[in-house]
């Protein structure tokens, strides 16, 4: 291989070309350190700023002010599954779930080895193929909060609206969809995201959380694992992933460049189009698994009309440069993640991939 391929994989995912060429331009010598990022002490001033605007470049995109903090943690999407019952499920307490595919399942079984849950909707029996709907929702009588998943990686499905619930603190997973488009990120008491999908390399998650939670981190709790040791000490209680949260700060610089979130938001949706277009154009020969009214920005999933079909499709796309194009075993088929990095060229690609199999293979 010669060439980069177009990629579609799910995560660890694409990464903006801009940004890793500029990764590699300062490798050697990061802001005329005479080393690496990766060299240097966190507690270095070099580092410190990066650190310091990366969290204020995605608060920034986030219209977020002065009551929120953005953590950089490590750990992964998985870790917050325990963290968040662990710091706001007290006992004697409810914390409430919303069902929307494998990765709400996974945060509300760490939940229930902490404290008492409560699912407040789910759409498993439809194998989700899409969000509950606002009205499907049905809370308990007084939640400590409220979790739900905005994108489902697996199912291809996204919430197109976010529910209110007043004053009840409202949780989100936003691994595989944050900074996708514009949303009211003051709706949330704490948002989570593991980098890999959307953001930059594995190894960080960040956490935005509003900073009266802080408050009442419980102190019972090991220190690494209480919201409030990462707050106070700036991310930097112990060491944190440098490089991951370098990425990360170059990546915010690129999102910006593109216009911010309403930039990305209309490359988004083009992009997407151009494959669901194909999908809806193709005759039922491409079946979508999500209902349209449900339909991820990021993932894309769908059916051919067999599974010989289907893996042949994976093969020669390979060949032909598109890559990471294999769906997840629960739904099967294929799933086209085109997340923030992925070029509208490499959908294009696609789109014209998926007319010219049709063609040839129906
Ligand atoms: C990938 C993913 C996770 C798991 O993330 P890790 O960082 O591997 O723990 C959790 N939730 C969602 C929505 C994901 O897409």
């Amino acid at each position: 291989m010669t060439t980069r391929i177009h990629n579609f994989n799910a995560g660890p995912a694409a990464l903006p070309l801009d940004v890793l060429q500029q990764a590699q331009a300062e490798l050697l010598n990061f802001n005329n350190t005479g080393m690496s990022i990766l060299e240097i002490s966190h507690r270095s001033k070099p580092y410190e700023q990066v650190n310091a605007e990366a969290e204020a470049n995605l608060k920034e995109l986030l219209g977020l002010g002065e009551n929120y903090r953005v953590l950089f943690l490590q750990g992964g999407a998985s870790l917050q599954f325990a963290m968040v019952p662990l710091n706001f499920l007290p006992q004697g307490q409810t914390a409430d779930y919303i069902l929307s595919g494998s990765w709400s399942e996974k945060a509300l079984k760490e939940a229930q080895l902490i404290g008492q849950t409560h699912v407040a909707a789910t759409t498993a029996g439809e194998n989700y193929r899409r969000v509950p709907g606002l009205a499907e929702i049905k809370p308990s009588a007084s939640p400590a909060y409220i979790h739900l998943t905005s994108n489902n990686t697996i199912f291809g499905t996204q919430w197109a609206e976010f529910p209110s619930f007043g004053d009840i603190p409202l949780i989100a997973d936003m691994s595989s969809d944050i900074l996708c488009k514009p949303f009211d990120a003051s709706k949330f008491a704490l948002i989570y995201a593991g980098a890999q999908k959307n953001l930059g390399p594995a190894g960080v998650t960040i956490v935005i959380i509003r900073q009266d939670l802080l408050e009442n981190s419980p102190g019972a709790i090991p220190t690494m694992l209480r919201y409030s040791t990462h707050a106070k000490n700036d991310s930097l209680y112990n060491t944190p992933p440098t490089f991951g949260v370098y990425m990360i700060h170059l990546v915010l610089r690129w999102i910006k460049a593109q216009g911010g979130l309403a930039g990305i938001e209309k490359q988004n949706r083009a992009k997407a189009g151009l494959i669901y277009d194909a999908i809806d154009q193709s005759g039922g020969y491409y079946r979508g698994h999500a209902e349209p009214d449900s339909r991820s920005l990021m993932n894309i999933t769908f059916r051919l009309p067999n599974e010989e079909l289907e893996q042949t499709f994976v093969a020669q796309a390979a060949q032909a440069g598109l890559g990471g194009l294999k769906g997840h075993r629960s739904v099967g088929g294929l799933r086209a993640s085109v997340y923030n990095a992925v070029t509208r060229k490499s959908c294009q690609a696609l789109r014209d991939f998926m007319l010219g199999f049709q063609q040839n293979n129906s």
